[in-house]
């Protein structure tokens, strides 16, 4: 028998990193990504590969994020209303980070 989680997470509005397997158009179509660590919002969940997903229909929330440093971050969860994620250089991260003040 299989079972269905629920639970409320920030929505990945836009991810611009089209070379990901959960790419489909600009969108994140994982269940859910982890971003971290400390002041690095780098996406965790992203690797390169052409895309697989068939839940075209989904859209991934943020099921986990371990950068202390953004002023979103509560124990460990993301409090935004939703995040984009996309290049900065090489690495793919979380736009919406903000350090705290
Ligand atoms: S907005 Fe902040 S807390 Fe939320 S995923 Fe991005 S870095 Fe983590």
């Amino acid at each position: 028998m299989s079972m269905k989680i629920t639970v409320e997470m920030p929505q990945v509005s836009k991810c611009t990193a089209t070379n990901c397997a959960y790419n489909v158009k600009q969108g994140c179509h994982a269940r859910a990504i982890t971003i971290g660590d400390g002041n690095q919002a780098n996406c965790d969940s992203h690797f390169d590969s052409s895309p697989h997903t068939k839940a075209n229909a989904r859209v991934a929330g943020v099921g986990a994020c371990k950068v202390t440093g953004c002023k979103y971050n509560d124990d460990f969860e993301c409090n935004a209303q939703a995040i984009n994620v996309g290049y900065v250089g090489q690495a793919v991260k979380c736009m919406t980070f903000a350090a705290r003040s």
